[in-house]
């Protein structure tokens, strides 16, 4: 009975991200289940998953060997902890695997339960790591504005988001924010490598302005996300890369959405050929099977720690919990022996991408982008001038986004850019479907907006 639980949801469940009075006037839609690329909900509604729910179930839903493995290891010894000296199989089973799908100069890995937990130890790692090395005052952790990495407190201050600043008295001290790689946006009249070279210098002003003798880090995701999949232009991650190597400014990779197998390589660092000194996982590492998440640790960083820092007195009750360890090592392996990530970059992604293109050519699309399986599309009321609708910014997208729910596909919508990131296993003929789902919901969206 869908209007039971709606109502019963609306009375006791306060959701994430959610308008409470929209959801207790319309309640959630609630989803039953899952298999493959499909979501179904309690009206026996079929919706393709554009969104891979979080960004996150890479390998599709419904694979029973996860289930299996998670199970065994129920049964084998359900719960166990990794402080003071402990650890069990999975947790180091795990820990090798990873090591050897990250570049070679990462090879540890230390686990929390969330990409904001990761992004949380990450700010505490290389403020540890700087004070083990003697040098305590490099503690400011340079982000990007508009970034999201993560809801926690100094996940929360890493990102950008105003609306989220406001609403906690965040940042936290010591955390600053520069302008993104966002060409379509802000780029102007200006070339695309110009204008990516222009955003990363704006990095050595930022260093330059706080001196480099008090920052610790540089923090961004090889392709920002949440905050509009903003694909840099090929000049600013290069130039990035000299500037953290110069500077001697430790690299943070935000691989939370873009590890595994989401750009066509097992991380977006592969894709932008970049070399950071730590990583931050979670959301693929499982596909969403079962919470967990990680730092990614480069040795130069682990050997200064084992070397110089003692004890880390940080951690989880959760870190390397032993069922989610081996959901993850199982969601891994069926990424090696089904090539999903090789199938990403050499099926996948470039069908997407002729096709994705193609809706450029729709009245209401500023641009269409992609990258690997990664997509954005800009609406607009006038594409020559890559202009926003500024009256009404978001509700475009959020009509858009509604249309999409009614006829079957999940998109998202930030702002006036509408977004996907589906399961990595979606077939080139459900990207057909999508896209012509995509199609008929940007139809139904200017037909709105023209009436
Ligand atoms: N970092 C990035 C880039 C994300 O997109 C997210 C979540 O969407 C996070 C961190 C936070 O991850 P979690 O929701 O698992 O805490």
């Amino acid at each position: 009975p869908t209007q039971e639980l709606q109502q019963k949801d609306a009375a006791h469940h306060l959701h994430p991200f959610t308008d409470t009075q929209e959801l207790n006037e319309k309640g959630a839609r609630i989803i039953t289940r899952a298999e493959g690329v499909y979501l179904y909900d309690s009206e026996g509604n079929r919706m393709l998953d554009g969104m891979a729910g979080l960004w996150c179930v890479n390998v599709g839903y419904g694979r029973k060997e996860i289930q299996e493995a998670a199970m065994r290891q129920m049964e084998q010894l359900p719960y166990y902890n990794t402080f003071f000296m402990t650890s069990h199989p999975p947790v180091v089973a795990l820990s090798e695997k990873l090591a050897s799908l990250a570049p070679p100069h990462i090879n540890h890995v230390f686990y929390g339960n969330s990409g904001s937990e990761s992004n949380d130890t990450v700010v505490r790692m290389v403020r540890h790591y700087w004070a083990s090395m003697g040098k305590p005052d490099k503690k400011v952790i340079i982000a990007r504005k508009n970034a999201y990495h993560g809801s926690t407190v100094a996940a929360a201050s890493l990102g950008g988001m105003k609306g989220m600043h406001a609403q906690g008295g965040l940042p936290i001290p010591d955390i600053t924010h520069i302008d993104q790689p966002y060409w379509y946006g802000e780029g102007g009249d200006m070339d695309p490598a110009d204008f990516g070279l222009m955003r990363a210098r704006a990095l050595e002003e930022e260093i330059d302005r706080i001196g480099e003798d008090k920052v610790a880090a540089f923090i961004a995701e090889p392709i920002q996300g949440a905050g509009g999949v903003v694909i840099p232009p090929d000049s600013y991650w290069p130039e990035i890369q000299r500037i953290c190597d110069e500077r001697d400014i430790l690299l943070i990779a935000d691989e939370v959405i873009c590890g595994f197998g989401r750009t066509g390589n097992w991380f977006g660092s592969d894709t932008y050929q970049i070399k950071p000194d730590l990583m931050t996982i979670a959301k693929g590492l499982s596909s969403g099977y079962l919470p967990i998440a990680g730092v990614l640790v480069s040795d130069r960083v682990a050997e200064g720690f084992i070397a110089h820092g003692g004890e880390f007195a940080h951690g989880y009750t959760y870190s390397g919990h032993p069922v989610a360890c081996a959901a993850a090592l199982t969601n891994l392996e069926i990424m090696e022996r089904e090539h999903i990530v090789e199938g990403v970059r050499d099926r996948a992604a470039p069908y997407l991408a002729e096709k994705w293109a193609a809706l450029g050519d729709h009245p209401l699309i500023g641009e269409a982008r992609s990258k690997g399986l990664v997509a954005a599309l800009e609406l607009t009321p006038d594409k020559a001038a890559r202009a926003p609708f500024a009256a009404s910014k978001g509700t475009v997208g959020l009509i858009c986004r509604e249309h999409c729910f009614n006829n079957g596909l999940v998109m998202r919508h930030v702002g006036d850019t509408m977004i996907i990131a589906p399961p990595l296993v979606i077939s080139n003929s459900e990207i057909d479907e999508l896209v012509n789902k995509a199609a008929k919901c940007l139809d139904l969206t200017l037909a709105d907006i023209k009436a």
